[in-house]
């Protein structure tokens, strides 16, 4: 038997769902929303756990659907309808989605990267506060072909609702791995290519490098920039001129231009 839709947003599966967008829930649950069938499609062709997948009748896509309905329960999840008024309830209000997928969090460990495989490349960020940045720059990691983020000390959450957002399904593709400054300057020590940071002082124009593989690039926080410590650490730091009367470039920015500048071929 089919089981009914769930049109009551104070349903309890509905209510622990929609507490995901706090922190403090998703670190408690290690489980974390995705918005859209696109992003959750994604997850499943990744093989992430789909713990839920709340959907409307209404979606075009009834096969892509069907598919990901299915996923869910070889996950051992829940698959629920649910009607308009849940859906407002779980997804933003300017743009409501007809899918909300619920996942399992992946965290990466760094002893288990290879520092010596040039062909993998590795975006540091420190105390990175805005989580549509932290967005935006993971899913410029996939698009370059990057292999991870490392996330050092007390920075935002990837998996709150607008860091996910912004990642366009990129969250499930670039691993992710968390640590402490006292633990990364330990581990990045014998790393075989070059370490770059990137700062506004630096006199080394980023035009003028050709970075030895693998590449560990550097991006400090947004409004302290890169602490000394991790200025300590790099072969060399990067300048990205700076023409106008703007100090300085929006964090995802600058790293989407070092990334291109510093990995793709013509270089
Ligand atoms: N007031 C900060 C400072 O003095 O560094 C500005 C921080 S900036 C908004 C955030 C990060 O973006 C920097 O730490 C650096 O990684 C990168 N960034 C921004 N503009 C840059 C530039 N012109 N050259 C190199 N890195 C830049």
């Amino acid at each position: 038997m089919t089981p009914k839709p769930i049109t009551s947003p104070s349903n309890q599966i509905i209510k622990d769902i929609k507490a995901l967008e706090m922190r403090k829930r998703r670190k408690e649950t290690n489980l974390f929303l995705v918005e859209g069938l696109r992003s959750v499609i994604e997850g499943v062709e990744l093989g992430s756990t789909l713990k839920y997948i709340a959907y409307h009748t209404n979606i075009k896509d009834k096969d892509e659907l069907k598919r990901c309905v299915s996923y869910c329960n070889d996950c051992g999840g829940y698959a629920l309808e649910v009607n308009d008024l849940v859906l407002e309830k779980l997804s933003r209000k300017d743009n409501p989605q007809s899918v909300i997928g619920v996942f399992t969090q992946t965290f990466h460990k760094l002893e288990n990267i290879d520092k010596n495989d040039t062909g993998r490349n590795y975006i540091t960020l420190e105390k990175i506060r805005d989580p549509g940045n932290l967005g935006t720059i993971i899913r410029t990691i996939d698009a370059i072909g990057a292999h991870g983020v490392i996330l050092i000390d007390q920075c935002c959450d990837p998996y709150s609702v607008e860091t996910v957002r912004a990642t366009m399904g990129s969250i499930f593709s670039v691993p992710i791995f968390q640590t402490t400054l006292d633990e990364f300057k330990i581990w990045s020590k014998d790393w075989q290519g070059d370490v770059i940071g990137t700062t506004l002082q630096s006199s080394v124009d980023f035009r003028e490098i050709t970075p030895k593989k693998p590449l560990l690039l550097m991006m400090g926080n947004e409004q302290a920039g890169l602490s000394e410590d991790l200025r300590q650490l790099a072969t060399y730091c990067i300048r990205l001129p700076m023409n106008g009367r703007a100090d300085s470039l929006n964090l995802s920015v600058a790293t989407g231009i070092c990334l291109y500048a510093l990995l793709e071929p013509w270089k």
